[in-house]
């Protein structure tokens, strides 16, 4: 197979094994990064690349630079659009997230628009661009939330990063509906964890669980439900979606949802008493007085903690035909990861 992918974010936490998996299938991969330069964000995506049978070449691009993709789409079959910076410590929302994000989307699809040659472009996006709160379920009166739905309850001051997701996507759909060139497949992860390969990125995952074993929450964890899917699978779901042309539209992906403190409990399972755990559930009120050292703002613990949640995934196993990672084994298996490359004991 000669395909030629443009891949952005290729550097990233669930990127790197987008690439790696993409060059094992065969595929000349076209990176971009903001330096080619800085060889150590990709070194060990060269490495994989002597492995297989794929070709890996390094292209500069920035998010923020209008028509820096447009050299490298040109001749592309296709773009994995995954890069997006996904932190929760940020000083200006706009100019850290909303822009990259939104202006980011825009220029990587005006250069699918110019390239006379891509066909398909899958487009990371997030749970985060379904919904804001969890307690939008029960305001919006839903027993769960599908594909059908956008977040409409966040903004530029309340959850910026899933604002900056919903904006983004929203974008790509608008540019999409402009064209007939290429087809949009939308992959909406819900939150990621899985072994690492890249020890460069700043994904909040890796901040997560590194969080949870190094005792952030050994007073007790937020009673805080989320969707979790394991960082190999969402990786599968990419190629998935660029390969399979029977699937369009949005994807969710959660092997389930549950609870922070029951992530903490399933570390348990696997590693008993290694780690400061959490001893608890913190109670609400807690987490008012307390939440700022977990960078909870109050308006976030009232509408979240204690809220259920619901995502419908039966499309990504039924259209896309993702098979997932027991959670067990996600959670397992990163923390081995963090314990070989020496992230924590
Ligand atoms: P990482 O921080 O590991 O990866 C982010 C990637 O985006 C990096 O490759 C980074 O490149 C690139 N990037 C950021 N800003 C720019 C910029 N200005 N110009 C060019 N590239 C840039 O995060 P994840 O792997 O966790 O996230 C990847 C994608 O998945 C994001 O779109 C995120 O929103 C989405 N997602 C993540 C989830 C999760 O739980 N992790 C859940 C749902 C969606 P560099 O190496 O140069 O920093």
């Amino acid at each position: 197979m000669d395909k030629v992918v443009l891949v952005t974010g290729g550097t990233g936490y669930i990127g790197s094994w987008v690439v790696k998996m993409l060059l094992e299938q065969g595929y000349i991969v076209r990176l971009t990064v903001r330096d080619k330069s800085k060889q150590t964000g990709y070194s060990h995506l060269a490495a994989a690349a002597e492995q297989s049978n794929g070709k890996l070449e390094i292209w500069e691009a920035d998010l923020l630079k209008k028509g820096s993709f447009n050299e490298a789409a040109k001749g592309a079959d296709a773009i994995i659009h995954m890069a997006s910076p996904f932190t929760l410590r940020f000083k200006d929302a706009q100019k850290e997230l909303i822009d990259p994000a939104v202006k980011g989307t825009q220029n990587v699809l005006e250069a699918a628009n110019q390239s006379g040659s891509v066909k398909k472009v899958v487009l990371t996006s997030s749970v985060a661009a379904v919904h804001g709160d969890n307690i939008d379920m029960k305001e919006q009166g839903l027993q769960e939330f599908t594909e059908e739905h956008f977040n409409t309850s966040s903004s530029l001051t309340h959850q910026p990063y899933s604002y900056s997701k919903v904006m983004a996507e929203k974008e790509a759909w608008k540019m999409h509906d402009a064209q007939s060139a290429w087809k949009l497949v939308v992959i909406n992860p819900s939150f990621v964890l899985g072994p690492s390969l890249s020890n460069a990125s700043n994904s909040e995952s890796l901040s997560f669980m590194k969080d949870i074993l190094t005792g952030k929450y050994y007073l007790g964890a937020p009673e805080l439900q989320l969707g979790f899917v394991d960082v190999r699978d969402v990786a599968k779901a990419h190629l998935l979606a660029l390969e399979n042309n029977q699937t369009e539209g949005r994807h969710i992906l959660a092997e389930r949802t549950t609870g922070v403190y029951e992530i903490t409990q399933l570390v348990k399972e696997k590693f008993g008493n290694k780690y400061k755990l959490p001893l608890m559930k913190s109670p609400k009120m807690m987490l008012y007085l307390v939440g700022w050292m977990f960078g909870l703002t109050s308006s976030f613990i009232t509408r979240n903690v204690g809220h259920s949640l619901k995502l419908n995934a039966t499309k990504s196993k039924q259209q896309l035909g993702l098979h997932y990672t027991p959670l067990q084994k996600t959670v397992e298996d990163m923390v081995l990861q963090m314990q070989q490359d020496k992230v924590v004991a």
